[in-house]
This record gives structure tokens, sequence and C-alpha cells, in this order.
């Protein structure tokens, strides 16, 4: 087995070529997907405007919330009655019906043990629609809409068509749909409160918000890249864009510079150090795929 060497790391061939073991002088191994080594990132909230309208670009990446384990429900639940203050009115409206319930029951990952943040004002109309259903009412029935889809289009037609299939997945301009914990400033009420309160946010906040994009699971010992990004792809957003050359010419740094802060906090500093010389050396491609790989039967 190709193993590499230098006095900050070492690598190691992983079950694919899509990724690598780096191994870090004090002896940790963490499994890392290869597509972080040359990406671009940097969250810099701003505001964006599409047709003489303004939208803080947060309200794209916090429309429909966020996935939180039943121990971060325990943790926010506790500074709830502190940041109910921060939150949007239609939030606040919400939280009243639920009785504070910050999770969507119904919205619960199995697998993962992952709740769903609620979302205002959209969880509503799902209300809505749902009372609509246990009524026996169903409009689309009436209206013939759904024998449209029956006579003609094959609804897997039109989501192969990428044109169609944008233009359903396209959110409205601003978006009124929001995490109950984005504020009208297009802050997040949680993150605010740690860094007000002299709280370290980066352990505090919400997993999945504090390492978006990437995907850091310490239980499996890897490191990757968050792939679904929902729906607000579509919106003219720079951070995520796929957009790698037009990324670098504003300056944005590579992710592991950016998100040092977690990883950090996650893997610890030795191992950011040798992840992040790795990095350097493959982008020179003083490293490759094929000398990590050479003498092994794995393929991509
Ligand atoms: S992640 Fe991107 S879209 Fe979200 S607040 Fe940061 S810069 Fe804006
Ligand atoms: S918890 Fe905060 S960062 Fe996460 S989705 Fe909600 S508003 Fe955004």
């Amino acid at each position: 087995m190709a193993i590499i060497s230098t006095d900050k790391y070492t690598a190691k061939p992983s079950d694919s070529q899509d990724w690598v073991i780096i191994e870090s002088s004090d002896g940790q191994t963490i499994d890392v997907e290869l597509r972080l080594m040359d990406y671009h990132y940097d969250c810099i909230p701003k505001i964006i405007s599409q047709d003489g309208k303004e939208a803080y670009c947060s309200q794209f990446c916090c429309y429909t919330g966020c996935y939180v384990t039943p121990k971060e429900i325990k943790e926010v639940q506790k500074i709830l009655p502190e940041i109910k203050s921060f939150l949007q009115k239609d939030a606040i409206n919400l939280l009243k019906k639920t009785k504070d319930q910050i999770f969507v029951p119904d919205d619960y990952d199995k697998e993962e043990d992952l709740y769903k943040t609620r979302c205002s004002p959209e969880e509503w109309i799902y209300d809505d629609e749902d009372d609509e259903e246990e009524n026996g009412g169903d409009d689309d029935d009436e209206d013939g809409e759904e024998e449209d889809d029956e006579d003609g289009e094959d609804e897997d037609d039109e989501e192969e068509n990428g044109e169609d299939y944008e233009e359903e997945n396209e959110i409205e301009f601003p978006p009124s749909n929001h995490c109950i914990f984005l504020t009208k400033d297009g802050l997040c009420a949680t993150h605010k409160y740690y860094v007000e309160h002299g709280m370290d946010w980066v352990k505090k906040k919400f997993n999945i918000c504090t390492t978006f994009p990437i995907d850091i699971r310490p239980q499996d010992k890897t490191l990757a890249f968050m792939d679904e990004f929902d729906t607000f792809t579509f919106a003219d957003v720079d951070c995520i864009s796929s957009d790698e050359k037009h990324k670098k010419e504003l300056g944005m740094p590579q992710i592991i510079e950016s998100m040092k802060y977690v990883i950090v906090d996650r893997y610890g500093e030795i191992w950011w150090q040798a992840l992040s010389d790795f990095a350097k050396d493959f982008r020179q491609k003083k490293v490759t795929v094929r000398k990590i790989y050479h003498d092994t039967s794995i393929k991509e």
C-alpha cells in the first residue's frame, strides 16, 4: 500500500479514490473527501438584489431551517426565553401555536437521529394543506390537474428537464419562509445570543449550521463536503458557487483555511495543520491520486 509521508502528515489510500486518509504527527487519522482540497469558500453575509428587491443572503441558506439532534434541542430550549426577543413576529406566533416546540416531529430522520427546526410562515401553509387532505378536499382532483398528469405529462420527464426542475424549485425573492431563529436583520438568533454572552458559538451553535458547507463527523472520523444544499443553490449566492475561477477572483480563501476554526475545534490544531499541508502539496501536484493509489485496485 502506497503511504506518502512528510514530517507534517502521512497520506494513505481510503476506500475510494475520491477520498484520502490523512494522519497527523500525533497519530490522529481522518478520512477526507479530496474535493475539499481545492474549494474556495467563505461566509461573508451580504445583501443581494434581484429585480430591484433586496434580501440578506442568509434568507436563502436559512430558509428551510436545519437538522438538529435531541441534545441540541435541549440546549436551545434553555435559552429560548431569552432569544425570543430577537425572533420575527411570525416565528413567535408559530412558537405560541406549538407551545415552544422548536422542531417538527414529522421530519424526524431515524437513521441520523435528527429533527428539523421549525420554519415560518411556510409551515402554516403545509398545515392548511394537511387539513384539506384530512377533510378529503383535494382541489387538484376537482380541477382536473391530476388527470392532466396521468393523460399527458409524465412527472419524471418533467424532473429530467433541468429547466422545469429549476423553475419548480426556484424560491421567491426574497423568500417568505425562514428558520424560526433567523432574525429580521438576517442574523441567527442563537449565534447572536452566544456571541453577546461571551460563549463559544463554535461549540454551542447547532452543528450543521456551524460546519456548513462541510460535513464533519468525529464519530466516524470523516471530513466531507455537504452535497445537498437544497434549492437555495439556485439563488445568486457566491459562497457555494461551483465557479471556482469566479470565487478566486473575488479573493475567497480555500475552505480549509476559512473553516479552520471548526476543523480545529473538532479535530485539533495538529490535525488541521496536517490537512492544510497535504492540501497545499495536493494543489501543487506534489501528491497525486495516482501516487496514493498506484499499487491498489481501489477505484473512484
Ligand atoms: S453561507 Fe453563504 S448564503 Fe449563507 S450567510 Fe454565509 S455567505 Fe450568505
Ligand atoms: S439555526 Fe440559525 S444558522 Fe441555523 S438555519 Fe436557523 S437561523 Fe440559520
